[in-house]
């Protein structure tokens, strides 16, 4: 099983939260991504979210991704489980993702609820309205907000299935997707990290590799 965070993506050219990069507009990401930032200006959060989707559209996957693409495919028990909400990982091949914080090419009534992709870098209307009239809001996990329950549980089963987890590129800091990597050491899985800086769980793990998911994830998985 792998865990990926927005490490795994910041060497196409997408900024992480955390770290040098991920401020638009001298706001910060904490600020931005919750819910009462929506209610307060959902004009200002959507125009992030575009930005963002701009970004993402222009960027391609890396060799870190397909690295784990590749891993789907010689492993039929492998579970890949990300925070991002970028795409990515299925763009680089990868078929069965739980997605933790849901994606960003989704678009969520508030009103009604209806969910739907939409992949427009802008709105004739901002902030963009659904047909019933509700506001549209990204279908993402925003801070303070519950994970969408059956993934999570999805997740939980692999991780307390896995052998091996591999843990890359996220900060380990975003709860309960972090709470993955003491649950897989406590069903007796291997862990083995790669990130370019030290994370809380470092220490703990079996493997701590340090340096880019690119360059590394290749190595471990040729
Ligand atoms: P984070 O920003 O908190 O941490 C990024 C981690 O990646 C850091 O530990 C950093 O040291 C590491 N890193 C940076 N470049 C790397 C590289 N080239 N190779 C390996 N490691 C590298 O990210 P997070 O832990 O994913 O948590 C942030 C939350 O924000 C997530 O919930 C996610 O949904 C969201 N997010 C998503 C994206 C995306 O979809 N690409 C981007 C930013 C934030
Ligand atoms: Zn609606």
């Amino acid at each position: 099983m792998a865990l990926t965070g927005a490490g795994i993506s910041a060497e196409s050219g997408i900024p992480t939260f955390r770290g040098a990069g991920g401020m638009w507009k001298r706001l910060r990401p904490e600020d931005l991504a919750t819910p009462e930032a929506f209610t307060r200006d959902p004009k200002l959060v959507w125009e992030w979210y575009l930005w963002r989707r701009g970004l993402i559209a222009r960027a391609e996957p890396n060799p870190g991704h397909y690295a784990l693409a590749r891993l789907e495919q010689r492993a039929p028990r492998f579970h890949l489980v990300t925070q991002n909400v970028d795409g990515l990982h299925e763009r680089a091949g990868s078929r069965k993702i739980l997605k933790l914080h849901g994606d960003i090419w989704e678009v969520r009534c508030t009103g009604c609820g209806l969910e739907r992709r939409d992949e427009r870098l802008a709105f004739d209307e901002m902030p963009p309205r659904c047909a019933c009239g509700g506001l549209l809001r990204p279908a993402v996990v925003w801070f303070g907000e519950m994970l969408p329950a059956d993934v999570w549980q999805r997740a939980e089963r692999a991780v307390a299935e896995t052998e091996l987890l591999l843990v890359v590129g996220t900060s380990a800091v975003v709860y309960p997707a972090a709470g993955l990597v003491p649950l897989a050491r406590r069903s007796g899985a291997r862990i083995i990290e790669v990130n370019l800086d030290e994370t809380p769980y470092s220490a703990s793990v079996d493997c701590s590799l340090r340096g880019k998911a690119g360059e590394l994830l290749p190595k471990l998985i040729p």
